[in-house]
């Protein structure tokens, strides 16, 4: 997690942050001590490709709930490894927050084109 570091705020303790008491967590760290984190942020690249993919098959209406939510199983597991790896929860949750409630005001205002 080296790499990481320079994301890290002052007085940050990662373990704090990655719950490690839950089985699904430790499973993520043991396959990012395992494989490293640059496999694993190719693999999460892959796997939003995988459901772009199914999505745009969706679009021209080749689409299949099964794969679809397969994809999207796959996409979650890997934020949650990104999650770990980054440390960076906390912000990521500020950040959705922020988005959310600038939607919000955007709906207000009848504009829900951007994000
Ligand atoms: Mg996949």
């Amino acid at each position: 997690m080296e790499k990481f570091k320079k994301y890290e705020l002052q007085g940050f303790r990662r373990q704090a942050f990655v719950e490690p008491a839950k089985w699904d967590t430790q499973i993520l760290i043991d396959t990012i001590k395992k494989n490293g984190t640059d496999a694993q942020i190719i693999v999460a690249i892959e796997e939003m490709s995988e459901l772009i993919k199914e999505l745009t098959k969706h679009l021209r209406n080749k689409g299949d709930i099964d794969h679809i939510s397969e994809e999207m199983a796959d996409v979650k597991i890997m934020m949650h490894q990104l999650d770990i790896m980054f440390g960076n929860r906390i912000r990521v949750s500020q950040w959705r927050d922020k988005k959310l409630e600038r939607l919000e005001q955007r709906l207000h205002d009848g504009d829900t084109t951007k994000y």
